[in-house]
């Protein structure tokens, strides 16, 4: 089977590979798409440099093959199915995973193509082999949407650590994908008020098309200081949090949802957090039962405009080069690679 693997900054190749066999307790997945994320963007661009390297992680597919330890239960996944399928390992035994917290895992994540080329994924490829447990059923939703699992996984944890609840004012900070995602499940979830904040007019204005109840730039929040429940910050950036805080009204919870630079520092009033029951907290990753509902929402077809939207370009499997330059030079949404779409 065909595999692209990152041999270089800017390089890029298919190679040929031995088509994963499930285990036992595996199934085999024909890829229908695969999004471009942050990781392939950084190991493309040179930004993270761990060459080779066969990357992608957001992938849908269709069952071809389960592994003899598969049971056939309801819920168990079937050839023939549609799914989206969770590519990281979790370890089951460190402290992290023994809380029930394993986005949290110690182990490093990776494994290996047949040659023992280091694999992050490898679902930019025509297949990919995974645990059962690790796929959910996405029912007819076309597989662009399906691909969007992994990442709307993500956004699921983020809004079940954040406490929100129908009724919540919710401010998103950054109206990339990530933000758009917030968006999307906040409003469905019955939030009356997303806001969205950006420095790119386009991407506000992209933003109130898909329904943000209203937009700013940061330097224009003045008079939306205390107008917020929830503040989700998916772009981190030198004042995001101080300008999160100023959004949230008494009892508030601001999310640090978005990697920062490592060197950003935030001054906050330590008594300001007492006084105003103020919360602040980090969500990282998702957790198997952010994957179900995830899944469970692209299956109802509830977010599907949404995530249409959020589409940037498809590529087949042999233009995958052309698609990590389209999503490496450009801003995108989701860059999707694959060769099947339903
Ligand atoms: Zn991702
Ligand atoms: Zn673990």
């Amino acid at each position: 089977m065909r595999v692209a693997v990152i041999t270089g900054v800017g390089e890029v190749e298919i190679r040929e590979d031995a088509q994963p066999t499930p285990g036992p307790g595996d199934i085999a997945i024909e890829v229908g798409a695969c999004g471009i994320c942050t990781m392939e963007r950084r190991l493309f661009s040179g930004t993270q440099q761990i060459y080779p390297v066969a990357p992608g992680h957001e992938v849908a597919g269709r069952v071809v093959a389960v592994g003899s330890e598969v049971d056939d239960l309801p819920g168990s996944p079937r050839i023939g199915d549609a799914v989206t399928v969770d590519l990281l390992t979790r370890c089951g035994t460190c402290s992290a995973c023994r809380r029930g917290r394993s986005a949290l895992c110690k182990r490093p994540q990776g494994g290996a193509l047949s040659d023992g080329t280091l694999a992050f994924g490898a679902g930019l490829a025509e297949f990919v082999v995974a645990p059962a447990t690790s796929a959910f059923a996405t029912g007819d939703a076309p597989m662009n949407q399906a691909s969007m699992g992994e990442p709307l996984a993500c956004v699921v944890h983020s809004v079940r650590l954040s406490g929100f609840r129908s009724g919540d004012r919710v401010a998103v900070f950054g109206g990339g994908y990530m933000g758009r995602l917030h968006l999307a499940l906040t409003r469905h979830l019955g939030s009356p008020a997303v806001g969205v904040i950006d420095v790119s007019a386009q991407r506000l204005d992209e933003a109130t098309e898909a329904g943000a109840d209203w937009v700013a730039t940061p330097d224009d929040l003045a008079d939306r200081a205390g107008g917020s429940d929830i503040v989700f910050v998916t772009a981190g950036v030198a004042g995001a949090v101080e300008a999160a805080l100023d959004l949230c009204d008494d009892g508030g919870t601001v999310v640090l949802y978005g990697a920062f630079p490592k060197d950003v520092l935030a001054s906050v009033g330590a008594d300001r957090i007492h006084h105003h029951e103020l919360n602040l907290i980090g969500v990282y990753s998702q957790e198997p039962e952010d994957w179900r509902t995830a899944a469970g929402l692209i299956a109802s077809g509830s977010l599907a405009a949404d995530l249409d939207r959020l589409v940037t370009a498809r590529y087949d499997l042999a233009s995958v080069g052309d698609a990590l330059r389209h999503a490496t030079t450009e801003p995108v949404y989701r860059v999707l690679v694959g060769d099947a779409e339903q």
